[in-house]
């Protein structure tokens, strides 16, 4: 058979197939179990079965293909080698676990199932062979309970109320409790509810065991919970996971933490993803078998508590520690179990981490000598680097805040928010605007909508791995688990804390950092932007080509972009300054205005308005480039529309109200995003034009004075012809040298005179255009509207369904459209340049703070992005990323 078709791969002591294979066939459970095997960690042996068998037998209609069972039987024969136990055997059976394993990580999104290959007679041989007639039947009743559930789909309650019976029989609480003969008993029990619900007997042939949990393993890879954690992770920018093919299976030898009190099970991570710090991360429970750790029925402890258990295992689990970051130089997540003092590991993955542990997990790593500078740069996703921008509580707020209780720190964060019990109302009241704390006992993957759409996770039980910390840590979502003085009552909707109680309608506070639970609403503040973060961001600011500038349109915003690292700003909305209270009035009395003089009056106080504000954008930018898009909505956008508003619009103005609503009407336009609005309000008023290129100039000019290096960019917005920028560049002109003289001004001011591309006309004639513009600035916002002919007003009514069926791989208002909308751009680059060798060129839509449309934009050659002053962070260290990976 071609080496192309092989469908299983073994690990273990005789061979090792899968070593340095490849994470898209084994997936990464497969794939790092067969390097931990060969790196000489103490692996069980088994065997992994390929991410296409999972694509062909989708494919071939849920039937597995041709020559697989064979080729599983020689992997067993195989195993039964190596281990002198045979599959299937009554006397001393070699067991195996059933595991997927796609090549994303899933947490919690498949199933597993343990102790295969037992039957009636096979656990009486166990019993024997092992003289553990406990644990014989702890890890038959285990197997019931798992295949019935992951194979047969049966549900977990039913055989959750038979164990309870069994343990109130033997007057037990903990599952550890319950004697030999109980477990027998709960057995048969199992077996009666696993009848009782599929109406077979449970299988007795290990080999029919063995083939329905793979093909079950298979069809959990389109079970609801596994699409849904695709779809959000997607959406979240994880397109790796939209091209998977399917998952692996890894079929492994058994070990038991489930064998005593010397026996045990646990999962951690080599350094703390929350922190970073350098520190054994983990929980451990003794006497335990697969998921019971972070199932949440026993409470695990520490594995710094491990020592004193069993100190050889403890130290053999640190120097695995550092076996396993010196061989991956990264984070590590893994899961172990211990079986009557000898230490196994059965998984190893890059561990999840928040922004913040990933900033100082590279810069660490750095230090030690693991990775290189260019390395850790590569290394922090970049939209993560928002968790290191999150807002925490005001110190003094938090003082004085009324602390209800405390869980576990699980994911850092502050989150303020109502309190929801379910994920369908977290999502619903989201969806209606209301931030959400979503309280739950414990979640699980079918909580994850709901999850998504939370500001803050809050669990009364399960520990620091719990579904709820792993999956709110994956997200950088705020997450306080384990808090268990919080009695929730979901169908009352009330939470009662220290004997307190609150509802839906309370506002709590939660310190992910802290893991504390506040009443009410707390202070927060915004993050400090020193020490690894300042330094990932040196590194950054060394590797990157393109400039980053922000998007901002007062002195405040510029002044906290700066501090985040812009370069200038990209776009400054002029419209926002016209909104407030003192000015409308005149915005208004100029919009009413019957002529032109009537206009110029009104324009004239706003005069005054504009230019103090473009003072201070300039004083706190100096030195730095200030884009200026002149009035760009339709003008109706400024007047009221509903009676009462206008009414008191036409008592300040002194006009008739009618006189409102006919200048209203006689402005309604059809499609006003296509209508009277950018470059097209001043070629009809250019008085508006003039007004606001002299308020930008005698800010300049006042700005010289003061020995204040102002760089104004006048940007004129939505010009689809050369014409329109050639009579407007003129206008422009025209103005700047009427300001100078007025103002007997007779220096420098060199303000740069461009436009923004944003029309798909523009782009197919940007050599026309370019003769006109000192630069360019793609608006890519409407030209993806107007590209794809979608209103971005009104894409929320089929965007979600367009994504859902892979019709658009991605919003693209959010992530640049490369092939379509990206090949405007690069025509509009490459024709705008061939007329001018250096003519500027910038993005400012979203996309300019997005890592992937930064990649794009750095690779046709745009001189700079700008985006939001909180994704500037962000968008350095995507720019040094796209360069080191061009
Ligand atoms: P998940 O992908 O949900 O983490 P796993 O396949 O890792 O599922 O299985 C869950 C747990 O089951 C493991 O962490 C481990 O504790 C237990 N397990 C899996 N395989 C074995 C095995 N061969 N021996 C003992 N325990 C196992
Ligand atoms: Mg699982
Ligand atoms: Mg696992």
């Amino acid at each position: 058979m071609a080496k192309k078709d092989k469908m299983v791969y073994y690990f273990g002591k005789t061979k090792t197939e899968g070593k340095g294979g490849s994470k898209a066939i084994l997936g990464g459970k497969g794939l790092n179990l067969a390097e931990m095997t060969s790196i000489g960690l103490p692996v069980p042996p088994g065997f992994t079965i390929t991410t296409e068998v999972c694509d062909g037998y989708y494919k071939a209609g849920k039937k597995l293909p041709k020559g697989l069972m064979d080729e599983i039987q020689d992997a067993v024969k195989i195993l039964e080698k190596e281990l002198g136990k045979n599959f299937g055997d009554n006397e001393n059976p070699l067991l195996v676990s059933v595991r997927s394993g796609a090549a994303v990580s899933m947490p919690g999104m498949m199933n597993t199932i343990l102790n295969l290959g037992l039957n009636d007679e096979a656990t009486e041989g166990l019993a024997k062979a092992t003289k553990n007639e406990r644990f014989a039947y702890d890890a038959y009743r285990r197997l019931i309970n798992m295949y019935g559930d992951v194979v047969m789909g049966l549900h977990h309650e039913q055989f959750e109320a038979a164990f309870d019976k069994v343990k109130k029989k033997h007057k037990v609480t903990e599952d550890t409790e319950v004697p030999a003969e109980g477990l027998r008993e709960l057995c048969e029990a199992y077996k009666a509810v696993y009848k009782k619900g599929t109406g077979e007997d449970f299988p007795q042939d290990p080999i029919k065991q063995l083939q329905l949990a793979i093909e079950a393993v298979f069809g959990s890879w389109n079970a609801d919970r596994a699409i849904s954690y695709r779809r959000i992770e997607s959406a979240k920018g994880n397109t790796e996971i939209n091209n998977l093919i399917g998952t692996a299976v890894n079929v492994q030898a058994m070990v038991y933490g489930n064998m005593g009190d010397d026996s045990g099970t646990g999962v951690g991570f080599t350094r703390d993803p929350n922190t970073g710090q350098n520190k054994f991360y983990g929980e451990f429970l003794i006497n335990a078998q697969g998921e019971d750790v972070v199932a949440g029925i026993r409470t695990p402890q520490p594995v710094a508590q491990m020592a004193k258990w069993d100190k050889a295992a403890h130290k053999e689990l640190m120097e695995i520690k550092k076996k396993l970051e010196d061989h991956y130089t990264d984070m590590q997540d893994i899961e172990f179990t211990i079986e009557r003092g000898k230490l196994f590991m059965l998984q190893t993955r890059n561990g999840k981490r928040n922004g913040i542990a990933a900033v100082k997990i590279a810069c660490d790593m750095v230090k030690e000598g693991l990775i290189t500078e260019k390395e850790a740069v590569l290394r922090v996703p970049a939209s993560d680097l928002t968790h290191c921008l999150l807002p925490s509580f005001k110190p003094t707020a938090r003082n004085a805040a009324d602390v209800l209780c405390r869980g576990l720190n699980a994911s850092p964060g502050a989150a303020v928010g109502k309190l929801a019990f379910t994920a369908t109302e977290a999502r619903e009241r989201f969806e209606a605007g209301e931030s959400v704390i979503l309280v739950r006992r414990e979640t699980s993957p079918e909580d994850v909508e709901g999850m998504s759409a939370a500001v803050g996770i809050l669990t009364s039980t399960g520990g620091a791995t719990s579904h709820a910390a792993v999956v709110a840590r994956g997200w950088g979502k705020c997450c306080v688990a384990g808090a268990s003085e919080v009695e929730i009552n979901e169908k009352g909707k009330t939470i009662t804390v220290g004997g307190r109680k609150f509802n839906a309608k309370d506002t709590i506070s939660l310190d992910g950092t802290t893991g504390e639970v506040m009443a009410g609403e707390v202070e927060t503040q915004e993050p400090k932007l020193s020490g690894d973060f300042a330094k990932l961001m040196k590194w950054a600011d060394e590797y990157r080509r393109l400039s980053i500038r922000t998007n901002a349109d007062s002195p405040a915003d510029s002044k906290r972009a700066r501090d985040f690292g812009a370069e200038g700003i990209g776009l400054c909305r002029t419209e926002h300054m016209f909104f407030e209270a003192d000015r409308i009035i005149h915005m208004r009395a100029m919009i009413l205005a019957e002529d032109e003089d009537a206009r110029r009056a009104a324009l004239k106080k706003l005069l005054p308005f504009q230019r103090k504000d473009f003072e201070g954008i300039f004083k706190a930018m100096k030195g730095c480039p200030v884009t200026v898009r002149l009035l760009d909505p339709p003008l109706h956008e400024f007047l009221p529309h509903e009676a009462a508003a206008q009414k008191q619009m036409a008592e300040e103005l002194g006009v008739k109200p009618a006189e409102i609503k006919k200048r209203g009407a006689a402005l309604h336009e059809s499609n006003p995003m296509l209508g009277h609005r950018g470059c097209r309000l001043s070629v009809t008023y250019p008085e508006i034009l003039e007004m606001q290129v002299q308020a930008i100039v005698e800010a300049a000019i006042s700005c010289a004075k003061k020995k204040i290096d102002a760089q104004p960019e006048i940007m004129i917005p939505l010009v689809g012809t050369a014409a329109e920028l050639r009579i407007l560049r003129e206008k422009v002109e025209e103005t700047i040298e009427a300001t100078k003289t007025a103002k007997k001004f007779e220096g420098e001011l060199n303000i740069l005179i461009g436009t923004m591309i944003e029309i798909p006309r523009a782009c197919l004639t940007a050599d026309e255009v370019a003769e006109h513009a000192d630069f360019f600035s793609f608006g890519t916002n409407d030209l993806t509207q107007m590209t794809f002919g979608y209103s971005r007003d009104d894409v929320g009514g089929f965007l979600p369904d367009y994504i859902e069926a892979k019709i658009v791989p991605v919003d693209p208002f959010q992530s640049l459209d490369t092939s379509g909308v990206g090949q405007l751009v690069e025509m509009g680059v490459t024709k705008g340049r061939s007329i001018k060798k250096k003519l500027k060129v910038g993005i400012c839509g979203e996309h300019g703070g997005d890592p992937a449309s930064i990649d794009f934009c750095n690779s046709v050659g745009l001189d700079y992005v700008s985006c939001s002053p909180f994704r500037v962070p962000i968008a350095r260290l995507a720019a040094a990323q796209a360069e080191l990976k061009s």
